[in-house]
């Protein structure tokens, strides 16, 4: 194996355009051995043939590759997310969960295939409390076999290859168990998410050998191999997801979440979940959201994730206000603008938190109506005042006037993590993936021999209710699916799709995608400036401003309008393509946030 100090000079060469880093259009690294080293990060791609942008160059780089050899949009996305679950093994992987949009060209329809973790079939309301029906210690629920639901990526993978894929799902495993063999070279972004999460990976065995080698985190330029990962990629290629589902890769599963090993022997809460909760999992296709927004559909996740729904609403706020204010938010200036943003944000995520859960009888359909976005606009916005939060939460009952809300809803936590994807084939059909395993590093726990962590997505859920006396759809559930946030978005035109995006950040996510969408829609920033602007997130109590924001004119000017911030250095990190008439694409991804997005189109040009 090479050292550390040579493969950070190849890096260095690669990232110089070096040999090697193939030229962009070529294929990349193609020996079988030594670690793969793609072509160096760059955050915006035009050109043709298809197009992939993720928060990772080799995993674009897969995708890529997958293109260019004849795959579609749908084999590309299987396997730059397999590809991320190694290289981004703290944020996905086959442990997680996550959601897919899709748009199938030969059908010009949209889809979406839901593959969010599930709660054991023993979960009650009550799980996550203690004996006096008081909220277990989050934390210690995060680091245990409790937080841990039943996997969804793998059959989300397996659902995508099966509906639209053109590849086998062995084929589509294989550029993975590679990277999981060869190694990769470790960069910041990576080292520093083992150092923010050393203590939780050192109190489980299996994950302090893979990433605390010798107590330290994989240094900075550094190979990182994973054989575990590469052999449960294997066992994928070999048998299938039913290994996983039915079979030894989850009867490992099983093992890990209910009986987690501890290096100093400390008890943590097991998991609850068995191999018959394994067998009942489904990925499900719910029908996307649509918003129609400036004679545009915006096409997103429904429940259980409220992305789809919540940034929907956003949309309709910010068009009532215009009409409100008969000032469009193309023309406001800066710091209108994110008031406006902001105001409507709140009263969204007012409403997600009463609303939205994985329950029967979610008024999906009001709560994106014009109608109701219309009666919260007149009974709660100000063009020269913000409303005081909590903003109450709305009745989407179907019948609107002016009527302000009566009561609150307190705010749902919010929390970092999660990668999105986003590819475009040459054929029309474009794929906006959101994949996590929750917290970044998920519960801490992997899964022995086989190199992956376990999710610790069920602390999604509320673990009591958010406020007392006010009916909360989000809180645990036999076989129920914790709210998410994920928001993966394909924008139409006439059916046709023109903009597709999303990005990971617990809560954030949804501000982040409405945000860029509307820097991107109505403030005519190019998608790369508009993924670049400095983000605000306000979602119904204090509002988060990354630092140009907040210690800017604009934050001056909001603190006047009254809006209460607290400085954020990072908010998301999105990643989206824009497909245009003439069939080529434009690639974005983050120059900055998580270290710099990768961005790449198959033929670069025009
Ligand atoms: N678990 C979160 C959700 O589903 C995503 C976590 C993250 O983005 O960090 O909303």
């Amino acid at each position: 194996m090479k050292s550390p100090v040579l493969i950070a000079f190849a890096a260095a060469l690669a990232v110089a355009g070096g040999l090697l880093a193939p030229p962009a259009g070529a294929a990349s690294s193609t020996s079988d051995s030594g670690p793969v080293i793609p072509p160096p990060k760059v955050p915006v791609m035009t050109g043709g043939g298809g197009a992939v942008s993720s928060v990772d160059e080799v995993a674009t780089q897969v995708g890529i590759d997958v293109l260019r050899r004849g795959g579609n949009a749908a084999d590309a996305a299987v396997a730059a997310a397999a590809a991320l679950g190694v290289t981004e093994p703290f944020s996905s992987g086959i442990g997680g969960g996550g959601f897919l949009v899709y748009y199938d060209a030969k059908h010009r329809s949209v889809h979406a295939v839901d593959g969010r973790e599930t709660a054991p079939r023993t979960f009650t309301s009550t799980t996550f409390t203690d004996g006096s029906g008081a909220a277990l210690d989050f934390n210690t629920v995060v680091n245990s076999g409790l937080s841990v639901g039943v996997p969804g990526t793998p059959a989300l993978w397996d659902t995508v290859a099966r509906r639209w894929g053109t590849e086998s799902f062995a084929d589509l495993m294989k550029p993975a168990q590679d990277v999981a063999r060869r190694g990769f070279v470790v960069d910041a972004t990576f080292h520093q998410q083992v150092v923010d999460n050393a203590t939780r990976f050192a109190r489980f065995p299996a994950t302090a050998a893979l990433y605390l080698k010798g107590g330290q985190p994989p240094a900075t330029g550094s190979v990182f191999t994973n054989p575990d990962m590469a052999k449960a990629y294997g066992e994928l290629r070999a048998h299938g997801v039913k290994s996983l589902y039915r079979g030894r890769l989850g009867a490992a599963l099983v093992a890990a979440a209910q009986h987690p090993v501890t290096s100093d022997g400390s008890t943590v809460y097991p998991g609850q979940i068995t191999t018959g909760d394994l067998k009942d999992y489904q990925a499900q296709q719910p029908t996307p959201t649509t918003t129609r927004y400036r004679g545009l559909d915006v096409r997103g996740m429904p429940v259980p994730s409220s992305g789809g729904i919540t940034v929907g609403e956003s949309l309709n706020l910010l068009e009532a206000y215009d009409r409100q204010t008969r000032q469009s938010i193309s023309d406001v200036d800066e710091a209108q603008y994110l008031h406006r943003f902001s105001e409507a944000t709140a009263t969204a995520f007012a409403d997600r938190n009463r609303w939205i859960g994985n329950v029967p009888g979610v008024p999906a359909k009001q709560l994106t109506s014009q109608g109701f976005a219309d009666e919260r606009a007149c009974a709660l916005f100000s063009p020269t005042a913000a409303a005081a939060r909590p903003v109450p939460f709305g009745s989407p009952d179907g019948s609107y006037s002016c009527s302000t809300g009566a009561t609150h809803q307190d705010a749902a936590r919010d929390d970092h993590g999660t990668t999105h994807l986003t590819v475009a084939d040459r054929w029309g059909n474009v794929a906006s993936y959101t994949l996590t395993i929750e917290q970044t590093g998920g519960s801490a726990i992997t899964v022995p021999g086989w190199g992956f962590l376990l999710n610790n997505e069920l602390t999604d859920f509320d673990f009591v209710p958010l406020t007392a006396g006010v009916p909360d759809p989000n809180l645990p559930a036999p076989g129920k699916r914790p709210r998410s946030s994920m928001s993966p978005t394909i924008v139409t035109v006439h059916g046709r799709p023109v903009l597709a995006l999303g990005s990971p950040g617990g809560a954030t996510i949804i501000t982040t995608v409405s945000q860029v969408l509307t820097e991107y829609l109505d403030r005519g920033l190019s998608l790369e400036n508009a993924i670049a602007a400095p983000r605000l997130s306000s979602r119904n109590g204090v509002e988060q401003a990354e630092p140009a924001i907040y210690s800017g004119p604009e934050g001056a000017a909001l603190s006047a309008l009254g809006h209460v911030m607290s400085s954020t250095p990072e908010i998301g990190a999105a990643t989206g393509i824009v497909i245009r008439a003439d069939g080529t694409f434009q690639a974005a991804a983050e120059p900055v946030r998580r270290g710099g997005g990768s961005a790449q189109v198959v033929r670069p040009g025009g």
